[in-house]
């Protein structure tokens, strides 16, 4: 297959296609502006695999869209290319509404004057995967669960925009017939995130000592899933899921936002314990909390277990200890962006 993938060089795009070209033969065109989220130091140690080919493009920009659909010839298309942050999305909505909903109306146009050329068994099998997050849905009380028929209900500027971009999606298929699938997971975890989601942020402001920020009390509980599993995950909606449908994704694994900094800190006092022999929960600072937070997301998976024999496989023991030492090992790639890009600073405190 050939895979015209957006958003490659931010986190779960980047874990996607290193995972394709360790796994498959499939040919990866990796299509990505280059914000502050995009790395290409997440891609180096694949850069020379002549599967993998890069185009600096924004999907806001039909011209440069069509013509890099046009010259890879793509029998699929997976859209993970988002400004992906609640905070900032606080801060700077309209750079949401830009790449989010604009963007993926202008990638599913070209996407398809691109199919509709295509001919005989690739058109057949073409798809256009949308990857979208369990936080359209809105906000859980204690105990109900996610599923593909909750009606969509989001609270920030970046779920609303995630929102549109489904519907524009679900559109595209109703009224023009692209083959589409849209997958809505939960919060990943893994190597290459950028520092400023939770578990990065908090691993990292161990190691330097910084204080561990936790919005309200840390009462607001996600469902955590690796990265390796949801990209998995998206391999098998992309080859079997069924077109014009969802599957939601989930990690089976909920937690309270402060046991999630608990249980980073115990791992840490055990790998690496301060050198002022304190223990690491000390740093533990509760802050202002974010507005219109939600209190809880979880996801019933069942759907895509089902139908697609899909199962998480990591549990979020052994998945958070291999993500703090994939951490300890990869300082060079975090430090070139604090370098540069962000320095951990707290974001989206509208009114504060
Ligand atoms: P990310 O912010 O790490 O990466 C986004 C990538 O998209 C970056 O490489 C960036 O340069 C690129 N990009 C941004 N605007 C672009 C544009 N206009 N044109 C081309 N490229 C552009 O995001 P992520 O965490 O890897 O998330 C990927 C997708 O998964 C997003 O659509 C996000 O909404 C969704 N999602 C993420 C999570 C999560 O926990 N990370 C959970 C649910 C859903």
């Amino acid at each position: 297959m050939k895979i015209f993938v957006t958003g490659g060089a931010g986190f779960i795009g980047c874990n996607f296609i290193i995972k394709q070209l360790s796994e498959t033969d499939n040919k990866i065109l990796n299509f990505d502006k280059l914000t502050y989220a995009g790395n290409l130091e997440s891609l180096r140690h694949v850069e020379s695999n002549n599967n993998y080919s890069f185009v600096k493009g924004d999907i806001c920009d039909r011209a440069i869209v069509q013509d890099a659909l046009e010259k890879f010839q793509p029998d699929a298309i997976v859209n993970f290319a988002a400004e992906s942050h609640v905070d900032r999305s606080i801060d700077a909505p309209f750079n949401f509404i830009d790449t989010n909903i604009v963007g993926t109306a202008i990638l599913l146009d070209e996407s398809l004057n691109y199919y509709k050329h295509i001919k005989g068994i690739k058109k057949n099998n073409f798809k256009f995967l949308h990857i979208s997050t369990d936080e359209v849905y809105g906000s859980l009380g204690e105990n109900d669960f996610f599923s593909e028929t909750t009606a969509y209900d989001p609270s920030s500027p970046y779920s609303a925009s995630k929102a549109s971009s489904d519907h524009l999606v679900k559109a595209w298929h109703r009224t023009y017939e692209l083959p589409v699938v849209i997958t809505n997971c939960s919060n990943n975890y893994g190597p290459y995130q950028f520092p400023e989601k939770l578990i990065p942020l908090v691993i990292l402001n161990c190691i330097s000592g910084l204080d561990l920020p936790i919005y309200g009390k840390g009462d607001n509980i996600r469902d955590w899933l690796h990265v390796a599993d949801h990209c998995d995950a998206i391999y098998k909606v992309l080859i079997s899921g069924k077109l014009g449908n969802t599957y939601n994704i989930g990690g089976n694994n909920e937690i309270k936002n402060i046991d999630i900094v608990n249980i980073i800190c115990a791992k840490m006092n055990e790998i690496l314990p301060r050198s002022n022999n304190q223990k690491y929960e000390e740093l533990i600072t509760f802050v202002k909390d974010r507005p219109g937070h939600d209190f809880r997301y979880a996801i019933d998976s069942t759907k895509i277990c089902e139908e697609l024999s899909w199962y998480p496989k990591e549990s979020f023991e052994t998945g958070i200890e291999k993500t703090i030492n994939w951490y300890l090992n990869n300082k060079l790639w975090w430090e070139s962006i604090k370098d540069k890009k962000y320095n951990q600073e707290r974001l989206g405190v509208f009114g504060a």
